[in-house]
């Protein structure tokens, strides 16, 4: 018996943020042709930033996380395939397979399917009670666990850790959070939004250990500790790894395409593979606003952006992605608004009062602003769009 053989004019993989912007821009933008996601997660597309906050926290039910009400799908012709991981693309036949063997061929293929949350390799990884933040399944198997939970351990000091950090302190848990690196945030912001950060964490009772890894994790079946590189045990019911995610490219890049930390894309989204497009977390493309030249971006407004723009592109409206880039991060009562990237930066100007709770922290490179991290201060963060995007010198700061 021969597999189902199904066909789209755009199939995208990967039902969530930027798989379901597709699909919603195409049919904004006015494109008949038939779509289809396909998405590996058993529910229809849901925002991912409520996780670490509003749901987790309790202050938001699931069914308010949905990208659109389930009607949205059937009303514009969108078919949504669920709980079907593709694993093979073929880009002669223009053909996709799923792990349970359905086949679908399609005329444009997008691949917006994100990125897995890196594990930890060491011994005890595996123990129950380990958990990563990356999908509605995650976070209800800690919700799951919670109650009989008193004292838990995060690693990772960037944004998730941080926010899952906050959350479990409103629960009233003991919390240790642990990282590697000296200061928190450091992969993405400067040394005065870290202490800042490390500050506001321990006086709401984080207990934090910076510049130091984990060596072990210890536990018979479940977890029961994190023996740290020097030695120092850390008991724990629970362990939150927010360590990063990898870009999942692997399917891709076993059709052939091109990758470099991420699906290499050009300022259209479109992969080295004819009429096989990619985006959001799993995508590295050329910014104007990155230091480096070339970024893969993690962020909701990113992946937006490059949602419209293969949906422009397949209208016959196409326009390079040019989006700058930014972010947001809610712990505790403090907004962290940040526009631009800040990699590369050679000068840190701070503006307003730490103390009073509200300020930014303004990033230039060669005198030329390139980011702002806006705390509680949201006009800093909207003058910031325009310094970043003008390339202006710090005698704005004066205004
Ligand atoms: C806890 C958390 C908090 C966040 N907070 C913020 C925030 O405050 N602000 C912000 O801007 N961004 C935030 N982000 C990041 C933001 O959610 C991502 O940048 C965004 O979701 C990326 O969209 P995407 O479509 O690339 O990937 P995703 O939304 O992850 O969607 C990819 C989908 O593809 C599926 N998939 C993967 N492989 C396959 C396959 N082979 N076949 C089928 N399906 C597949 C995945 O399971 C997933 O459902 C947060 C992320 C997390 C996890």
């Amino acid at each position: 018996m021969t597999a189902q053989l199904d066909h789209a004019d755009v199939l995208i993989v990967g039902g969530g943020q930027g798989g379901a912007q597709t699909a919603i821009s195409l049919r904004q933008l006015g494109f008949q042709g038939t779509i289809a996601i396909v998405g590996d997660e058993p529910e229809p597309p849901y925002e991912r930033p409520p996780l670490s906050k509003e749901y987790f926290a309790g202050d938001k039910t699931f069914d308010r996380l949905h990208l659109r009400p389930a009607a949205y799908w059937s009303e514009k012709a969108v078919a949504l395939i669920t709980g079907e991981t593709v694993v093979r693309v073929d880009p002669e036949s223009r053909e996709v397979e799923t792990a349970s063997g359905r086949r679908m061929s399609y005329g444009v293929l997008v691949w917006a399917a994100g990125g897995s949350p890196r594990r930890m390799t060491c011994e005890g990884a595996g123990l129950a009670g380990v958990h990563a933040v990356r999908s509605r399944a995650d976070i209800d198997a800690i919700l799951a666990e919670l109650p009989g939970v008193t004292r838990v351990a995060i690693v990772g000091g960037g944004y998730i850790g941080l926010e899952a950090a906050a959350v479990l302190r409103k629960f009233g848990k003991a919390v240790t959070l642990i990282e590697a690196q000296d200061r928190l945030l450091a992969r993405v912001a400067g040394p005065q939004l870290s202490a800042f950060f490390a500050e506001e964490h321990r006086a709401r009772g984080v207990d934090l250990r910076l510049g130091v890894g984990v060596d072990h994790l210890e536990g018979v079946g479940r977890v029961a500790g994190v023996v740290l590189a020097d030695g120092e045990r850390i008991a724990a019911d629970l362990v939150i790894v927010g360590i990063g995610i990898t870009p999942n490219v692997a399917v891709l890049e076993a059709a052939g395409a091109r990758t470099t930390n991420g699906i290499d894309v050009d300022a259209r989204c479109r992969t080295s593979l004819p009429d096989v497009f990619a985006i959001g977390d799993c995508v590295n493309q050329a910014s104007r606003f990155a230091g480096t030249g070339r970024i893969r971006i993690e962020s909701v407004p990113s992946v937006t952006e490059q949602a419209a723009t293969v949906a422009r592109e397949l209208t016959g409206q196409g326009r390079d992605h040019d989006a700058l880039p930014w972010f947001w991060s809610n712990q505790y009562d403090l907004k962290l608004q940040t526009i631009g990237l800040s990699g590369g930066y050679d000068q840190e100007i701070v503006r307003g009062d730490p103390a009073a709770r509200s300020f930014s922290v303004v990033y230039l490179r060669e005198g030329r602003i390139i980011a702002v991290d806006a705390i509680n201060a949201a006009k800093d963060f909207m003058k910031g769009r325009a310094w970043v995007t003008n390339g202006a010198t710090a005698e704005v700061l004066a205004t």
